[in-house]
């Protein structure tokens, strides 16, 4: 490896001279240790500490100076998890003088990326924590490009699917047991230290029971974007593939199984009139699996990691997830969330076996694929008598992972019931005709004109143009919206209109002032941001 960091070379004797002059040097975006992400230049990791060092001198500079509030609880989220106790960040502090007295500095010249890996060995976290994570943070600062080196800090090996983050840069990531062999003290020329979490979705139950992220800030568009950039480094292209419709069924030969398997496809592919093909990570390339799923109608899994998967299926397509008996589909909502994000345009159906006769459990395998023969007697039987797992926090509920286990002899008749309530005709991608997702601007040139009748009745004219986007869009539905607020009221009347004027005249009172808030809204549910208010004086 240490070839491969001299590729360009460095001057060894200008490195250690702006590294003894300017020591480290630290600007970070981000308000609190959750949220921030640092850019370094000459930050160091000595491989024997196993620690990051700051070298102090006349230049260096650190912001946040945050004094000892870095330790509360640290300076940043190594992983995208959000504020988890073994994926902090921190560094010694050290002066720059002290160099004198250690060991010679290996200087990393490509821009670095360091960060946690939160669970390499699963498929979901892979993509969930990692892939979209970096590829979004590489996205957010420029020098971050293809050139860019990966660091990964979180001490696990290559893991399962490491071929996957090597399509994120075109170096070689490197891991944390790797440094040892590079040098004593590694100095990073130029890094970034963090993980945006802007595209995660899901919070794994760690202080609450597992759910949807509260604030999702991603949409399906930054997903498939995401997906399109692996498809292309993968070389998969669909250009050329004849368009031949399919279900996909992408099963776990190992535990969790679908027992009666070669009786669902062949149900499947006589009620859809489809081909139906299997797939499984034990069985198929990676690619393979990519190619299948990017071109297919309906995917159909049983819960687990395998299912994040789906961000490779077209528009339109269907996400069929099963659920083992005493699983409240509700409650395990990763795969869920992921295909109904606004803008990823997948249908999405849980399926969960209700019948107990229908599921073999397995009490005397180890407690993490599900035992429960550790458990005392009293446990055991609440556990096998229960008919549903109640919520509960990441990651060793027993009761979860012995229902979350089991097998499953599929309800045919049932699944494709459930099936069939969404998917009416045949499955399969759906073209968008409406600019979907885009919202209207505000309305402009609002004007109110006010009559007066008598003492107790008046009229308050109000109109207004279409916002300015409006002519450069096809909208199925265009609708404003009106308040009339009584100045110094806290309540106001809303009106829904379809024209661009109106006029009041219920409620509306003479030599009274009115505050009036227009705003458009595009196809019932895209609403647009209110104009200036306006003041009519009656
Ligand atoms: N896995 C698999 N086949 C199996 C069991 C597991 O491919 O029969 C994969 C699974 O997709 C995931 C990893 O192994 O990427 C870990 O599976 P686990 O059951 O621990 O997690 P889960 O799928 O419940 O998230």
């Amino acid at each position: 490896q240490s070839q491969e960091l001299s590729q360009v070379r460095v001057d060894y004797h200008a490195a250690l001279q702006a590294l003894v002059e300017d020591g480290t040097r630290m600007v970070c975006t981000g308000r609190m240790h959750t949220d921030r992400i640092c850019r370094f230049e000459s930050l160091c990791y000595s491989t024997e500490a196993e620690e990051f060092v700051f070298f102090h001198s006349n230049y260096s500079v650190m912001l946040p100076n945050l004094g000892s509030r870095r330790f509360q609880p640290a300076l940043l989220d190594l992983s995208s998890v959000e504020d988890h106790n073994t994926q902090y960040f921190n560094f010694v502090e050290l002066p720059a003088a002290a160099l004198k007295f250690m060991p010679k500095p290996v200087f990393v010249p490509d821009v670095a990326l360091i960060v946690n890996r939160f669970n390499p060995d699963n498929l979901m976290h892979v993509f969930h924590d990692d892939l979209l994570p970096i590829f979004y943070t590489m996205q957010q600062f420029p020098d971050l490009d293809l050139e860019s080196r990966l660091f990964f800090m979180e001490g696990w090996g290559e893991g399962l699917h490491f071929e996957l983050y090597k399509l994120l840069s075109n170096k070689q990531p490197l891991l944390r047991e790797q440094l040892k062999t590079l040098g004593r003290l590694l100095c990073f020329t130029k890094s970034y230290v963090g993980l945006s979490k802007i595209t995660t979705w899901y919070q794994y139950g760690f202080v609450q029971p597992q759910g949807p992220k509260a604030n999702i800030l991603v949409s399906g568009n930054e997903i498939r974007q995401f997906s399109k950039f692996m498809m292309e480094k993968l070389n998969i292209s669909l250009e050329g593939t004849p368009h031949e419709e399919y279900i996909v069924v992408f099963s776990r030969t190992i535990n969790r199984l679908i027992l009666n398997e070669a009786e669902l496809i062949l149900a499947l592919a006589q009620e859809f009139q489809m081909k139906t093909i299997t797939v499984s990570l034990e069985d198929h390339t990676f690619s393979d699996i990519v190619r299948l799923i990017s071109n297919a109608s309906m995917l159909i899994s049983m819960h687990g990691a395998q299912l994040v998967m789906s961000l490779f299926l077209p528009r339109g397509t269907t996400v069929v997830e099963l659920f083992p008996y005493a699983i409240n589909p509700e409650h395990y909502t990763p795969y869920k969330t992921l295909s109904t994000l606004p803008g990823m345009d997948l249908q999405y159906i849980a399926w969960r076996n209700t019948e107990k006769q229908n599921t073999v459990t397995y009490p005397d395998r180890p407690w993490d694929q599900g035992g429960i023969a550790h458990l005392d007697k009293i446990e055991q039987d609440r556990i096998m008598k229960s008919t549903e797992v109640p919520r509960h926090l990441c990651c060793r509920n027993p009761e979860w992972l012995f229902r979350i286990y089991q097998d499953t002899k599929i309800n045919i008749a049932s699944l494709i019931q459930v099936i069939r309530q969404t998917v009416k005709s045949k499955p399969g991608p759906k073209r968008q005709k409406w600019a979907s997702g885009l919202y209207p601007g505000k309305v402009r040139d609002a004007k109110c004109q006010t009559s007066v009748q008598g003492t107790t009745e008046a009229k308050l004219s109000v109109s207004w143009q279409i916002p300015w986007n409006l002519k450069y869009l096809k909208v199925r539905e265009v609708k404003y919206e009106v308040w009339i607020q009584e100045q110094g009221e806290n309540t106001y009347m809303p009106y829904i209109l379809s024209h661009q004027n109106h006029t009041f005249s219920d409620n509306i009172k003479p030599f009274t002032n009115y505050l009036v808030w227009i705003r458009c809204i595009f196809n019932k549910n895209l609403l647009g941001p209110f104009a200036d208010v306006l003041l009519c004086s009656t």
